[in-house]
């Protein structure tokens, strides 16, 4: 059956908003572009932001860069700056889809204060075990034009470094080292779990079992994401 065809109606009815959390290399970013896709809402990446201020090359992006260079994570204050300007921008207005926000408990906090109490539909959390994302990870090749990722393992394009889909440069990531990769799951346990277990609390959580087949994983999603809206 598929749900990602079938079922489109219910992403009509009304704004819908979503968390999708996952340590790095969880598949997070790759559903969360088919689930904006599916939902019809704007892909809101933290991590690809900041990867464009780095680009840029503004004093704020060379203070970021540093930062997730070393596999750690941005000041709450900056984040909420950045995510309430985004927020705001008109095509926000009818729903999003948030990837990579919130990373803290206190994130999570603000997000709720800035959205209000009901203006979270759904928390997604994909879970994946440590020596997979490992694998997933160090394997794991970007875009650095239009941000498609791919696994060396499974597409040509990470190993002929040409973007299938826009014929952009396939690079690795500069914190996509196996030593900040060790630090950023290290992170993400000590200070984003407690937000996603925060949401658990609120009762915003569905989670879902991260290995396997992606197609097979967003029907999942998808699936928990009707069951909550419609
Ligand atoms: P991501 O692409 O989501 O893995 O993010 C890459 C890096 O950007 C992270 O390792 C952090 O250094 C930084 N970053 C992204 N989102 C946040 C956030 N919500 N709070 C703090 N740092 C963030």
């Amino acid at each position: 059956k598929d749900v990602m065809q079938a079922n489109t109606r219910a992403t009509q009815d009304r704004p819908v908003r979503l968390l999708v959390f996952g340590r790095q290399g969880a598949g997070k970013g790759t559903q969360a572009v088919r689930l904006a896709e599916r939902y019809g809402v704007p892909h809101i990446s933290t991590g690809d932001m900041l990867r464009a201020a780095v680009k840029e090359g503004t004093e704020f992006g060379l203070q970021a860069k540093a930062i997730m260079d070393a596999g750690q994570l941005v000041s709450d204050e900056v984040m909420l700056g950045i995510i309430s300007e985004r927020l705001a921008e008109p095509d926000a207005a009818t729903g999003w889809l948030l990837d990579g926000f919130p990373r803290t408990e206190q994130q999570a906090k603000d997000l709720v204060e800035l959205m209000g109490s009901d203006g979270i539909d759904l928390a997604l959390d994909l879970v994946v075990p440590e020596e997979v994302v490992i694998d997933r990870i160090t394997g794991r090749r970007v875009c650095s034009s239009c941000q498609t990722t791919y696994s060396t393992g499974r597409d040509e394009s990470a190993t002929t470094g040409v973007c299938a889909k826009c014929g952009g440069e396939v690079v690795q990531r500069d914190d996509d080292t196996e030593e900040a990769v060790r630090k950023r799951l290290a992170i993400y346990a000590t200070q984003t779990l407690p937000a996603v277990r925060w949401f658990g609390e609120q009762g915003l959580l569905v989670t879902i079992d991260g290995v396997g087949d992606p197609d097979e994983i967003a029907v999942l999603l998808a699936e928990a994401i009707d069951a909550r809206i419609s």
